[in-house]
C-alpha cells in the first residue's frame, strides 16, 4: 500500500515506439486492464504521431494521455517543433519535460525547461517535469545539488497556483533503462528534498504536488517505492510498453 496521501499518478513513456495500430493496441489494453481501478491517475505518453488516436480511442475512460515533449512557443516559424497548444488541440492533459534524454541527447537546458513549463501551462497542460543527477553527479556527492538547481530553474517565475498544476518526476539518470533501480531510501531522500524545495515557495501546494519516481521500476519494486513517504507515483519507460506489466505495476503501486 502507498503511504503517501496523495493520490498515485502512473504514467507509462512509451519513448520513440509504436506505430499508431500499436498504440491504440497498448493504449486499448491498459485502459481495459485498468477499467475497474478507482485508486490511481494513469497516462500513457504515446509518439506525437500517436496522439491524437489514442487520445480519442481513450477519451472518456479513466486513462490519459500525455506527450513527450512540446516547444516553449505557441505557433511561428520553429520547423519540426510542436506546441503545447497544438498537444492539447490533440488531447493531451499532460505533457513530460526535460527527460534526461532530451537533456542528454539533444542538448536542453533547464531555461528551456522553465519555458516549455510556462508554455503547457498556458495550454492548459500539465507539466510533468523530469530532474535527476548522473551517476558521476551522485558519486561526488551533487545529487541534492543538482537536483535542486533542476527543480528551482524549471519552476521559476511559476505563480503558486499553478505550480499547483505541475508534477516533478524524480528520475536518477543512472536508473533509467539500465535495470538498476534507485533504492526506496535514495528516492525517498530526494523525494522530501524536492518537497521541502516547493515547501519554501508555498507549504500547501508541496503537501498536494506529485513527486513520481522514474527509473526501472517495475512490478516487482513498485511497491517498495511507493511505500515511501514522498514517493507519490511513476514515470515509467521499459516497462509500460507492455500492458500486462505496466497494469500489475499500477495495481501494485496503488
Ligand atoms: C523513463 O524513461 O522515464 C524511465 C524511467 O525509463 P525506464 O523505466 O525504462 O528506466
Amino acid at each position: 500500500m502507498p503511504s503517501s496521501p496523495r493520490r498515485p499518478f502512473f504514467c507509462g513513456n512509451w519513448k520513440l515506439n509504436g506505430t499508431i495500430a500499436e498504440s491504440l493496441a497498448l493504449a486499448t489494453d491498459v485502459r481495459n486492464g485498468v477499467a475497474t481501478l478507482r485508486s490511481a491517475d494513469v497516462v500513457v505518453a504515446p509518439s506525437f504521431t500517436a496522439l491524437h488516436a489514442v487520445a480519442q480511442r481513450l477519451e472518456d475512460g479513466p486513462v490519459a494521455v500525455a506527450a513527450q515533449n512540446c516547444h516553449f512557443e505557441d505557433k511561428g516559424a520553429f520547423t519540426g517543433e510542436v506546441s503545447a497548444p497544438q498537444l492539447a488541440d490533440a488531447g493531451c492533459k499532460y505533457v513530460i519535460l526535460g527527460h534526461s534524454e532530451r537533456r542528454q541527447l539533444f542538448g536542453e537546458v533547464d531555461a528551456a525547461v522553465n519555458l516549455k513549463a510556462k508554455a503547457a501551462l498556458r495550454a492548459g497542460l500539465a507539466p510533468i517535469i523530469c530532474v535527476g543527477e548522473t551517476l558521476a553527479e551522485r558519486d561526488a556527492g551533487e545529487t541534492l545539488g543538482r537536483v535542486q538547481a533542476q527543480v528551482d530553474a524549471a519552476l521559476a517565475g511559476i505563480s503558486n497556483p499553478e505550480l499547483a498544476k505541475c508534477l516533478i518526476a524524480y528520475e536518477p539518470v543512472w536508473a533509467i533503462g539500465t535495470g538498476r533501480t534507485a533504492t526506496p531510501g535514495q528516492a525517498q531522500e530526494v523525494h522530501a528534498f524536492i518537497r521541502a524545495r516547493v515547501a519554501a515557495k508555498d507549504a500547501g501546494v508541496a503537501a498536494s504536488l506529485r513527486i513520481l519516481y522514474g527509473g526501472s521500476m517495475k512490478p516487482d519494486n513498485v511497491r517498495a517505492l511507493m511505500a515511501e513517504a514522498d514517493v507519490d507515483g511513476g514515470l515509467v519507460g521499459g516497462a509500460s510498453l507492455q500492458a500486462d506489466s505496466f497494469v500489475r505495476m499500477v495495481k501494485e503501486g496503488s
